[in-house]
């Protein structure tokens, strides 16, 4: 029985070696690349919406993924990125916080031989990005441009209407594309006198908004109303992202805005965010541009799933992102113009958020 037992066993054991032999080796674990992901901060549901879309299509394509937000504070987002590049990762997707600032990380990157990709915001001042993934930056400035174009009827009203400018943070090119794009729409109508600028302030220089506070662009809001219109009204207010229209409405309720006497100027927004949609449906604001975050997610994993196996990457833009040290080959998305008659088509219908989350 014992020698029966043993013999019944000992086959047991020769079948299982057997059949490990032949069973395809495991993959080691370092076969699977990892991709770390640096966002600039939580405070607006944007960042969020990107980093858990990374993670999702990368997840799904066979990628390890490490996913960072470094609370809009710079030496956090460079620490969690030498942190990221200690720990071996091999992609770095990066929405730098100052495009200006990660030079020397990068060179570190450069020498670990990893993939970096600039994420929404260029990345300035260095040769190690190898790509950028994003949105037609002018061309958001141009919807928001066109938007007041549209709100105000400019083509055909006679006006003049009077309008105060936003500008996005001084350290993100993207913030002077905006500007730029919009510009181009409102310039003509400036130079004409039909849209007067009446606190005189114009150009980056004089209206961006450091870290797109929206703190910051409420006080400057409140101290424009109580310097130049107490005695006249806002038409327009050129806003180039959802959180500085919100402090931007703030300022103007607390002046009176938004009633039958005074109604709300024509303001702009940018992201789709949930408490902006929900001021468009109260009409408060009056736009935003939707840039959908999940397309972007999935253009970002598709140029690097590209990258990595010696593929020829996706990019259809090879002339504009200059970062002051090469063109950076990118790949630009389309950004869409939304109000309050096109919202469920592009935020419901897409399934980008349901009904509940904007009720
Ligand atoms: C992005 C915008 C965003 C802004 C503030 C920009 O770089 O392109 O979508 O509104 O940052 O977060």
């Amino acid at each position: 029985m014992k020698t029966r037992f043993t013999f019944a066993m000992t086959l047991v054991l020769i079948i299982a070696v057997f059949m490990s032999a032949c069973a395809p080796a495991a993959a080691p674990a370092d076969d699977v690349k990892t991709v770390g992901i640096s966002m600039p901060t939580k405070t607006s549901t944007r960042w969020i919406s990107d980093g858990e879309s990374m993670v999702k299509v990368f997840e799904e394509m066979g990628y390890a993924t490490d996913l960072q937000f470094a609370d809009d504070d710079i030496p956090n987002q460079l620490a969690q990125i030498e942190n990221m590049i200690t720990k071996g990762v091999d992609v770095l997707v990066i929405a730098a916080i100052d495009g200006t600032t990660l030079s020397d990380t990068l060179a570190k990157a450069k020498e670990a031989g990893i993939l970096v990709i600039a994420y929404d915001r260029l990345i300035s001042k260095t040769e190690n990005v190898d790509y950028y993934a994003t949105f037609d930056n002018f061309g958001v400035g141009v919807i928001m441009g066109t938007q007041i174009e549209t709100g105000l009827d400019l083509k055909n009203a006679a006006g003049p209407f009077n309008i105060e400018l936003f500008g996005g943070s001084p350290d993100d090119t993207n913030a002077f594309y905006f500007y730029d794009g919009a510009m181009s729409v409102l310039q003509p109508y400036i130079d004409s006198g039909k849209l007067v600028v009446v606190s005189g302030q114009t150009g980056m220089d004089k209206v961006s908004t450091l870290r797109w506070d929206g703190i910051v662009a409420q006080a400057r809001m409140e101290n424009l109303l109580s310097a130049y219109y107490t005695d006249k009204r806002v038409d327009a207010v050129l806003s180039p992202y959802d959180g500085l229209s919100i402090g931007i409405i703030s300022a103007l309720k607390s002046v009176g805005y938004g009633t039958a006497d005074l109604p709300m100027p024509v303001v702009t927004g940018q992201d789709a965010e949930i408490a902006s949609v929900k001021a468009m449906i109260a009409g408060e604001q009056a736009y935003t541009v939707f840039k959908d975050t999940r397309e972007l997610a999935k253009q970002t994993a598709a140029m690097v799933d590209a990258a990595l196996k010696g593929q020829e990457v996706p990019v259809n833009d090879t002339k504009t992102y200059d970062n002051g040290v090469k063109i950076v080959p990118s790949y630009l998305l389309t950004p869409f113009s939304v109000d309050v008659t096109n919202y469920e088509k592009y935020l419901v219908e897409s399934g980008y958020y349901t009904a509940d989350q904007l009720k």
